[in-house]
């Protein structure tokens, strides 16, 4: 029987090794934040680093880009390092998730061109799906749309089969589904492509910073992901892009801009896409963002992938347990994979009345998950500073409106942002 009083999460937080870095980051009131899957709080070394490079600005004015240039490079090598199980000069932080993904399942389809369709899933991330199917409907390829995954989301066997059947140039996959949480097989699921003879291209949004990422080991061509969610670099902290280096020679941005250029400040007459993963680079990179990335890389290195794994595991287990023991009988339903290896950091709680809990927890309870439709709640459990008794207050008020019914006082009117 699973101990699920109030204590035991004192407990928990007790003994958790990485406790002491609640303390890195900026926590100025007592909301229970369970939404760092969407935006992670502030790093101090963050608003230092924001705060130091604002100044460099004023100082050194365009002498700064002597060591500016290098940023995105440099930023690229040490999450690499640290997150992502890549080699120095795989990875570049620059630009959104959205415009990375679109360079690189371009590139990825011109390598690709003797092939005619692309695939995606269903339920990815509607960016995901958007600039897959905008590609595709340009050139005229044709959408392969895996749907109707289980709650543990999409199986490697599922991917063969599609593979085997529509050849596809290229498969687009989330490591961490957005709305559910589930964590697929990467190694398995890239090995399977790969037999197809199809590349394969991972978005890490929602597992990097929080899931162990080894882009080499699973034999991933490319990836993108964003840094404003477990890696805690800020609202419009530039996303990464990963290209394996065998792979980088032989493909080609669609956008030639002169950060992509070999020999940049020759000012040549025509493009030449630059040595490595730097022809990815487009226009100026913000550079306050890239170093933003930098600084929120501090804690997570300090922690460890591996033991920041540790901790989501169990803080969303502990959620999960109790979820089937109060709220489960009120009418609620888990809509997170049960099994722990194959979950992100989120677990999202499904109920008819979503929304409407969702804006009663912010409102009257003092607790900030997100709704994601049509009926999830979603408690994001970053664990660099996620207390267990956070995790509890929040599930204790949420059982605390449905059981009361509360809930249906709020104003039931969409929002542009939730
Ligand atoms: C958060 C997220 C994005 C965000 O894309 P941006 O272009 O950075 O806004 C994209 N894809 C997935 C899967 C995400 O979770």
């Amino acid at each position: 029987m699973t101990d699920i009083r109030r204590e035991h999460a004192e407990a928990l937080d007790a003994a958790d090794p990485v406790a002491g870095l609640r303390s890195r980051f900026v926590v100025e009131n007592d909301i229970v934040y369970v939404d760092g899957n969407s935006l992670g709080r502030l790093p101090h070394a963050v608003r230092d680093r924001v705060s130091t490079t604002v100044e460099e600005w004023g100082s050194r004015l365009v002498a700064g880009w002597a060591d500016w240039i290098e940023l995105p490079r440099q930023v690229g090598d040490r999450l690499a390092g640290a997150v992502l199980g890549a080699r120095a000069g795989e990875v570049v932080v620059t630009d959104s998730v959205t415009v990375n993904l679109y360079k690189l399942a371009s590139a990825a389809l011109d390598a690709r061109s003797d092939r005619r369709t692309v695939v995606i899933d269903a339920d990815d991330f509607p960016t995901d799906r958007y600039v897959v199917e905008g590609l595709a409907q340009r050139r005229g390829l044709d959408l392969g749309v895996m749907a109707d995954a289980p709650l543990e989301g999409h199986h490697p066997d599922d991917v063969a089969s599609m593979c085997a059947v529509l050849q596809p140039a290229l498969v687009v996959l989330s490591h961490v589904n957005y709305r559910t949480g589930a964590l697929l097989d990467m190694p398995a699921i890239t090995e399977a492509v790969h037999e197809h003879g199809a590349l394969m291209l991972w978005d890490l949004s929602h597992s990097v910073g929080v899931v162990p990422i080894d882009l080499r080991r699973s034999g991933a061509d490319l990836a993108v992901g964003c840094t404003y969610k477990y890696l805690n670099a800020g609202p419009g902290a530039p996303a990464f892009l990963y290209v394996r280096s065998e792979l980088q020679e032989s493909l080609r941005s669609p956008i030639w801009g002169w950060f992509g250029q070999r020999g940049q400040f020759e000012m040549g007459p025509s493009y030449e896409p630059e040595a490595g993963v730097a022809r990815f680079l487009a226009g100026t990179p913000p550079i306050a963002g890239v170093a933003s990335v930098d600084a929120a890389l501090g804690p997570i290195e300090e922690a460890g992938i591996d033991e920041i794994w540790a901790k989501s595991q169990a803080l969303t287990q502990f959620v999960v347990d109790l979820h089937d023991t109060w709220l489960a009988p009120l009418g609620c339903e888990l809509g997170t994979p049960r099994d722990p290896e194959r979950r992100g950091s989120h677990v999202s709680v499904r109920h008819p009345d979503a929304w409407q809990l969702c804006r009663a927890l912010i409102e009257i309870e003092g607790v900030v998950p997100d709704f994601r439709g049509p009926d999830s709640i979603r408690l994001g459990l970053s664990p660099l500073y996620t207390r267990f008794v956070d995790a509890w207050n929040a599930v204790d008020r949420l059982r605390r409106l449905v059981e009361t019914g509360e809930y249906r006082a709020v104003a039931a009117a969409p929002r542009r942002v939730t």
